[in-house]
C-alpha cells in the first residue's frame, strides 16, 4: 500500500491564499484538502488502480470546422436521465454550444417547457419514457426557431435548469434538475435513527462513492465506468462495517446519480459522520498497473506530481457531473478551520 499526501507548498499564509485563490478560479480547489476541513472530519480516499484499456481522449477541437467555413448549426444530439433520492436530472447534450440562450418555463402545472433557438434535432432523439416518481416524459420536437422539449411532469414543481459547456470529454449540454418535494416522515425516521446510534454511542462510518449519474468517472476495461465499481465495493463494504459491534456504516450516493462535492459533505454532517471514506477506482493505460493508493488530508506531507494531477482531476468531478454555480468564496474560513481543529492529526493517524 502506497501513502501519499497533497500539499501546498506557500511562503505564508499571504501566498496560501493567493494560491488557493488563483486555483479555485479555474476549478474547485483541491479535492481532498477542502472535503477534510469542511467537514472536520477525518477524510480517508481510497483509490484502487485498475489495469483498463481506456484510450486517449478525443481532442477537444477535433470536431470543429476551419475558422472561415460556414459552421453547421449544432444538434440536439441525446436524452439521458438519472433517478437520484431527492430529483430527477434531465441532461440534454448538444453537438456544440447553443447559439441563442435556451429559454426554460413552466407551461402548466405538470408541464415543463425547454426553449433552444438555432438548435436542429438529430433524427435519433426521440421522446423518453422516464416514469419515476417525479418526471413522467419528454418530448423532443422541432419548431420554428429550432428544438423545443416538452416535460411531464408528475407534481407541480420549479426545475432548476443551467447550461454546461463541453468539458473532460462531455460534450456541451443543457441540465434540468426537478427536486423532490420535502419528505419530512423520511426525515424524522432518520433522525430517530441516528438519535439512537449517538445513544448507543456507536462509530458513524460515512462511506462515499465517487461521481454517479452523468459523471462516470474513469473508463475501465470494456468501458465499465468507476462509478458503478465504486458503487458496488461500497455497498461491499458498509456490509462488512456493520458486521463489527458498534459500528454504523452510512452511504452518501445509493444508486446511479450524480452528487456535487458540496453536497456529499453535507451528507456525511447530516449523518454526524466521526470518519468519512471516499472510494475511487483509478484507470490506468499501463495494463501491468495494480495496487492501492490511500490520500488523507495533509499541508505538510510529502507530495508528488500525480499525486497532485490525481487530487485536482477528481476534484474536476463538479466541472463534468455539473453544478449550477459556485457557491462563495470561504477561503478564509477554511484556513480558520484548519488552526483551530486537529482534523489534520486524526486524518494522518487513520491513513
Ligand atoms: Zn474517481
Amino acid at each position: 500500500m502506497r501513502r501519499s499526501s497533497w500539499q501546498w507548498t506557500p511562503k505564508d499564509d499571504r501566498d496560501r491564499l493567493r494560491a488557493l485563490r488563483s486555483h479555485s478560479a479555474t476549478r474547485p480547489g483541491p479535492w481532498l484538502p477542502r472535503w477534510g476541513l469542511r467537514t472536520g472530519l477525518p477524510v480517508w480516499g481510497l483509490l484502487a488502480v485498475l489495469s483498463v484499456g481506456a484510450g486517449p481522449p478525443a481532442p477537444r477541437n477535433a470536431a470543429r470546422t476551419p475558422p472561415r467555413a460556414p459552421r453547421p448549426a449544432p444538434e440536439l444530439v441525446r436524452i439521458r436521465f438519472w433517478t437520484a433520492p431527492d430529483h430527477t436530472r434531465l441532461v440534454f447534450d448538444l453537438s456544440g454550444p447553443p447559439p441563442a440562450e435556451p429559454q426554460f418555463r413552466l407551461s402548466g402545472p405538470t408541464s415543463y417547457e425547454v426553449s433552444i433557438p438555432g438548435v436542429r434535432k438529430s433524427l435519433a432523439v426521440t421522446g423518453e419514457f422516464v416514469g419515476d416518481s417525479l418526471v413522467a416524459d419528454i418530448f423532443p420536437a422541432v419548431s420554428d426557431s429550432g428544438v423545443v422539449i416538452r416535460i411531464g411532469l408528475k407534481q407541480t414543481t420549479t426545475p432548476l435548469a443551467f447550461v454546461l459547456a463541453a468539458a473532460d470529454g462531455v460534450p456541451d449540454r443543457i441540465v434540468i434538475d426537478v427536486p423532490a418535494p420535502p419528505n419530512p416522515q423520511a426525515e424524522l425516521k432518520l433522525e430517530q435513527q441516528l438519535s439512537e446510534i449517538k445513544r448507543s454511542k456507536r462509530l458513524i462510518v460515512a462511506i462515499d462513492p465517487g461521481h454517479g449519474g452523468d459523471d462516470s468517472g474513469a473508463l475501465g476495461y470494456r468501458r465499465l465506468p468507476e462509478a458503478d465499481i465504486v458503487l458496488a465495493i461500497a455497498k461491499k463494504l458498509r456490509w462488512e462495517l456493520e458486521q463489527i459491534p458498534g459500528v454504523s456504516a452510512f452511504l452518501t450516493r445509493t444508486g446511479d446519480y450524480f452528487i456535487p462535492l458540496r453536497r456529499r459533505i453535507e451528507l456525511a454532517r447530516k449523518y454526524q459522520a466521526d470518519i468519512m471514506i471516499s472510494i475511487h477506482c483509478n484507470a490506468s493505460r499501463n495494463h501491468e498497473a495494480t495496487g492501492t493508493e490511500v490520500y488523507f488530508l495533509s499541508l505538510t506531507g510529502a507530495t508528488d506530481e500525480a499525486s497532485r494531477s490525481l487530487a485536482e482531476s477528481e476534484n474536476a468531478a463538479d466541472l463534468i457531473g455539473g453544478v449550477s454555480a459556485e457557491t462563495g468564496d470561504d477561503l478564509l474560513g477554511i484556513l480558520f478551520d484548519l488552526r483551530q481543529s486537529d482534523t489534520l492529526r486524526r486524518s494522518s493517524e487513520l491513513a
